[in-house]
């Protein structure tokens, strides 16, 4: 991959001054930074790209090199995050900035640059809270037409007093004496092409810049307390048993600051007696009797959403199978809907008085009940294949 002319990726001619590169830079990174093209890799690709032109050109030894020798004259040489050619990351752009225009996230360096909104130096304050996981058992009904369930759920929530620092006042800060602020530390390495300058995040601050010389009472520092809050959570119509659903930053609150962590709500399904769950489709084992099938019948049968009528044709065999369409689950991630199968049993009395005995006995030698297979009538297993291929 060929790489482009740093000039022409922050669009400005090779006198500019140092002004007007940083100018264009700033243009340039604003247009591609990730907070405002979020997923987006062509973005972030051009930003990386410009964070790298600019870090060349905004550095008078780097300049004067790729103006003689081109990007030749830069590779393996250290130019950003000691990542070499196109080797750097997010992480090390952010830094730099950090460097490049001093002072670091208490100093404003980053804020200053983008121009307020949700800055990077914003995002590393404090420690991230842990993700947190709940249980929600739902009926088969709940999980057919989505619902929303209010949780109590215990938790880590931000010190109302001290609003999440962990201090006990403004004056409660020292500016951190290992990074001078910045968040970070630089270690300089002399190689044969150069010096190669590595950041890594402050050891003695957390990369918070700054360090608590006295703590807010209620929450002794950690700038969070152990409470609970009330969570509602919106369930969509067709999640299944063991999905598990994300809520992003609904878990535990972050030390002093930190960013919340994740709520992660796994789906249970009640156990329902009379209705199983096949993939979309509901099941129900449906019991007749031997008169019924014979004469043929009205009745209930349960469905997810309340009861349905059906028709038993006289004549109707054990082991057929009707199908109520739409009434199973939606698809999570997609439309349709899946049926409700009813499988036929025909009941068989075990006990029989001797008066019923009569009757039945009666019938026994008559043709029209002496089983047989109708020519064309599909025997249970092909009914069986019928519906589930
Ligand atoms: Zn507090
Ligand atoms: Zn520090």
């Amino acid at each position: 991959m060929s790489k482009r002319d740093y000039y022409e990726i922050l669009g400005v001619p090779r006198n500019a001054q140092p002004d007007e590169i940083k100018k264009a830079y700033r243009k340039v990174a604003m247009q591609y930074h990730p907070d405002r093209n979020p997923g987006d890799k062509a973005s972030e690709e051009k930003f990386k790209e410009a964070a790298e032109a600019y870090d060349v050109l905004s550095d008078q030894e780097k300049k004067n090199r790729y103006d003689r020798f081109g990007h030749q004259g830069m590779s393996g040489n250290g130019g950003f995050g000691g990542g070499g050619q196109g080797g750097m990351n997010m992480e090390d752009i952010f830094s730099h900035f950090g460097d490049i225009f001093g002072g670091g996230r208490s100093g404003g360096g980053f804020e200053d640059f983008f121009g307020g909104g949700r800055s990077r130096g914003e995002k590393q304050r404090g420690i991230r809270g842990s993700n947190l996981r709940v249980k929600i058992n739902l009926t088969l009904r709940e999980m057919a037409e989505g619902t929303h369930k209010k949780l109590k759920v215990k938790k880590y929530v931000p010190c109302n007093t001290c609003h999440g620092s962990g201090a006990k006042d403004k004056s409660s800060y020292n500016t951190c004496n290992t990074c001078h602020g910045s968040g970070y530390v630089r270690r300089v390495q002399n190689t044969i092409l150069g010096q190669m300058q590595t950041t890594t995040t402050c050891p003695t601050c957390n990369g918070e810049g700054q360090i608590i010389t006295a703590r807010c009472a209620v929450c002794h520092g950690d700038g969070r307390v152990y409470g609970e809050e009330t969570i509602t959570v919106d369930i969509p119509a067709g999640v299944t048993d063991g999905i598990q659903l994300s809520m992003g930053g609904k878990g535990n609150a972050g030390e002093r600051g930190g960013a919340n962590g994740d709520l992660i709500i796994q789906i249970e399904e009640e156990p329902n007696e009379e209705l199983k769950r096949e993939g979309n489709n509901i099941v129900y084992d449906l019991h007749i009797s031997f008169m019924d099938a014979a004469l043929g019948t009205q009745l209930d049968v349960p469905t997810v959403d309340g009861k349905a009528r059906i028709k038993i044709k006289p004549g109707t065999q054990a082991g057929e199978i009707f199908r109520l369409k739409g009434k199973g689950l939606p698809n999570l991630n997609s439309y349709g809907k899946g049926d409700q199968l009813i499988y036929v049993n025909v009941w068989t009395p075990k006990n029989l008085t001797s008066e019923e005995q009569k009757i039945l006995e009666k019938l026994r030698d008559h043709e029209n009940f002496k089983p047989h297979n109708t020519k064309g009538e599909k025997g249970f297993f092909e009914k069986m294949k019928d519906y589930f291929s």
